[in-house]
């Protein structure tokens, strides 16, 4: 099946883009014709294999910035004002997970989660807003979980930063509505990738078990959600959560 969706002419930020998710959300928008620039935070060695695998490396720009950090933050968006660009969408990928129970947690591994999931959403949405006014259209997706809801045992760190990406974004959405901009989140349950790639065997098992559709799901099958969220299709759904989740 091809790309129905024509983003030609759109610029589009992906966070988190050189493996799992924001990988393949950024090859979907890559393939349906937007320019991507792609953010990771110390991995060059795969961003640069993104680029050399991509077949359209002319439109995609990958560059390191840790979306935690408020500096490195303000000095993209500078460097992006600068050249004049425009942007017109902003997936929220970049994320990070420090599991464990709260009564042995450490503080720092509380933070960094915060840090990065959290804040990092609120940096580079920040960031994009006033890009996406002078566009007059915005989309920006920022990759919660339904843990935001449910709470996991052993994630509590977690969980509060993805509940929090959720708030925000529906408060975000009612301040940018008026300018075409939507603010929309993508709650993916357990997705085949390197973040839940150190969970033991019987608990990828147990955890299948819990899927209603008896399997994890693919980072293609976010990307394609997100897609959607990004194009016209959307341009009437603002402030919800779509979760991709398989019943979870
Ligand atoms: P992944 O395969 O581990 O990739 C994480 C990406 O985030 C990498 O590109 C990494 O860059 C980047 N990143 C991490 N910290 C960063 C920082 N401080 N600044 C900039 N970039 C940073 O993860 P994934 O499975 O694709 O997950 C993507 C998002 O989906 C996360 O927000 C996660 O919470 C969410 N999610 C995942 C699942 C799942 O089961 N996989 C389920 C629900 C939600 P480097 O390559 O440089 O490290």
């Amino acid at each position: 099946m091809g790309i129905p969706f024509d983003f030609t002419g759109k610029r589009a930020l992906v966070t988190g883009a050189t493996r799992g998710i924001g990988r393949a959300v950024a090859e979907n928008l890559l393939a349906a014709g937007a320019d991507v620039i792609g953010i990771y935070a110390s991995n060059t060695e795969a961003a640069e294999k993104f680029k050399k695998e991509s077949p359209c490396p002319d439109r995609l720009q990958m560059h390191q910035c840790d979306v935690s950090d408020e500096k490195q933050v303000a000095a993209f968006y500078r460097k992006l004002e600068d050249s004049g660009e425009h942007l017109h969408i902003l997936v929220n990928c970049a994320g990070i997970r420090r599991d464990s129970v709260l009564a042995m947690m450490k503080p720092a591994n509380w933070q960094r989660v915060l840090d990065i999931n959290l804040t990092g959403t609120f940096l580079m949405s920040r960031g994009a807003v006033p890009l996406m006014m002078s566009s007059r259209f915005g989309r920006i997706i920022s990759i919660s979980s339904p843990v935001a809801r449910m709470g996991f045992a052993g994630q509590s760190n977690y969980a509060a930063s993805k509940a929090g990406q959720i708030a925000m974004s529906k408060s975000l959405a009612k301040e940018v509505g008026r300018k075409k901009i939507t603010v929309n989140c993508v709650a993916p349950g357990f997705i085949n990738t390197d973040f839940i790639a150190d969970l033991p065997e019987e608990q990828v098992k147990a955890y299948k078990k819990m899927v209603p559709m008896r399997r994890f799901g693919e980072v293609q099958e976010v990307a394609d959600a997100v897609l959607f969220l990004a194009s016209d299709y959307a341009a009437y759904i603002s402030g919800t959560v779509l979760e991709i989740a398989g019943g979870l």
